[in-house]
């Protein structure tokens, strides 16, 4: 076996071949460790790089094509893989003039099959489900979490259930759960509610949970980092900027990219900077006190993928913000609505969530923290489809407490060719930003 679980508060150690969330011992968080004095010799950039383009599964898959650096263990026929990753990394120069840098990257996680990075977790983590043995699977979710755990449920014929909250869930998320074929199942909690209720009774009736508690989740999405340090030809980026919510993927960046660092694939480790929505934005606040004292909050946002008050991975972003000289900021939801109107307008898109890699960067910059000669990497953790909602409110102005600067206005015509004359010619003037 190449890899154990390991508690990072005490240092407990445990095998990877039994259902387990948290330390025996303390309650910590687990880390899936792997046997690197073993798999190092052969883990070199050639090695990657040969596998770029492969038309087998699974290493077609833009997280198996990892797969020594992910789950060395899992045999081939029992991974769970539609396959992911291999997603664009757009070089906008236009949103890199707005945010005032010279280099921007935007990495598209909302290219994945069910629309956001959360595939990258998943093809991880029901791939340790189906080596459990495991028949049923079941997530809390603000909705991307259950759209990804459906699909890959049902892709490897086990049972699904969500517990999803009855209110401000995105449409396109729910609609994907639904027709997935899960167990959708709304309650009047939050998702830090419903996040303690799916523990509970996942426990009582044998079924494996799959919230980023999994370590077996940011395994699969440390490969972003991966991919992204791999289309730059292994070169790092100064800084690496990504929407914080329950912070599994701020953890998991930093595990990777510390991994990469400790096996000489890269020369130094690039700065990550983690962006909370105003009112969700509890690590924020327990930056601001050097991490001493953290208190979880009610969490407000129009960005529902990061609306959580209590992050669950706090204490491994924590530890990532400290590996990688890290920093966190906020952004207002309406500097998200703006900067996500930008990003669409340029013909990218994403969800409003992923916005704050745009708006936090240009923040940054304008608190003088990211430099602008430096290259950052922005991740857009959703598809644009996902919130079509918000996308409308915010162009036709209906959204509660947002002016949009970047509206583009549904336009009303008479079916006539004199009316539609008259609508496009007083629209002449207009140049697109
Ligand atoms: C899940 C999600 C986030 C938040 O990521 P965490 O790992 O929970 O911090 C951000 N954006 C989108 C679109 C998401 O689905
Ligand atoms: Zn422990």
């Amino acid at each position: 076996m190449y890899s154990r679980l390991q508690c990072m508060d005490c240092g407990q150690e445990y095998p990877v071949n039994e259902v387990r969330y948290a330390c025996d011992a303390c309650g910590g968080l687990l880390d899936v460790l792997h046997d690197w004095k073993s798999l190092r010799p052969q883990l070199t950039r050639r090695f990657f790089d040969e596998r770029l383009g492969s038309l087998d599964a699974p290493y077609n898959s833009g997280v198996w094509r990892y797969k020594e650096l992910i789950y060395p263990d899992a045999a081939d026929r029992d991974i769970v893989s539609r396959p992911e990753g291999n997603t664009n990394l757009y070089c906008p120069r236009h949103l890199a003039e707005w945010a005032g840098v010279k280099t921007l990257y935007l990495k598209h996680e909302g290219e994945n099959p069910t629309g956001s990075f959360k595939d990258r977790g998943m093809t991880g983590g029901v791939t340790q489900a189906r080596i459990l043995g495991m028949q049923r699977v079941a997530c809390a979710s603000t909705g991307n979490t259950s759209a990804s755990l459906a699909s890959y449920a049902a892709f490897a014929g086990m049972q699904c259930i969500i517990f999803l909250q009855n209110r401000q869930i995105a449409l396109g998320k729910l609609a994907q759960g639904i027709a997935y074929g899960a167990i959708c199942l709304q309650t009047d909690g939050d998702f830090d509610t419903n996040l303690a209720l799916v523990r509970e009774v996942s426990e009582r009736l044998n079924i494996y949970v799959l919230n980023s508690v999994n370590p077996f989740r940011l395994e699969g999405q440390k490969s972003i980092i991966f991919e992204v340090i791999q289309q730059l030809k292994w070169q790092v980026p100064d800084w690496i900027v990504v929407p914080g919510g329950n912070l599994g993927n701020s953890s998991a960046f930093g595990k990777g990219l510390k991994e990469l660092y400790d096996l000489g694939l890269i020369d130094r480790l690039p700065r990550l900077a983690v962006i909370q929505a105003e009112g969700a934005s509890p690590l924020y606040r327990a930056y601001r006190t050097g991490f001493s004292d953290f208190a979880a909050m009610k969490a407000e946002t129009l960005a529902t993928a990061i609306k959580i008050g209590n992050p669950v991975s706090y204490k491994r972003a924590v530890r990532a913000l400290t590996w990688t000289n890290g920093v966190v900021d906020y952004v207002t939801d309406q500097q998200i609505m703006d900067a996500k109107a930008l990003i669409d307008a340029a013909g990218i898109g994403c969800e409003p969530a992923s916005a704050c890699s745009l708006a936090g960067t240009r923040k940054l910059v304008e608190a003088g923290i990211i430099r602008p000669h430096e290259t950052v990497v922005g991740i857009l953790t959703g598809h644009v489809l996902k919130d079509p909602d918000a996308t409308i409110g915010y162009h036709s102005n209906t959204l509660e407490d947002i002016t949009p600067a970047h509206q583009n206005l549904l336009r009303q015509s008479a079916a006539t060719m004199d009316d539609i004359v008259r609508v496009l010619e007083g629209d002449a003037g207009r140049v697109p930003a």
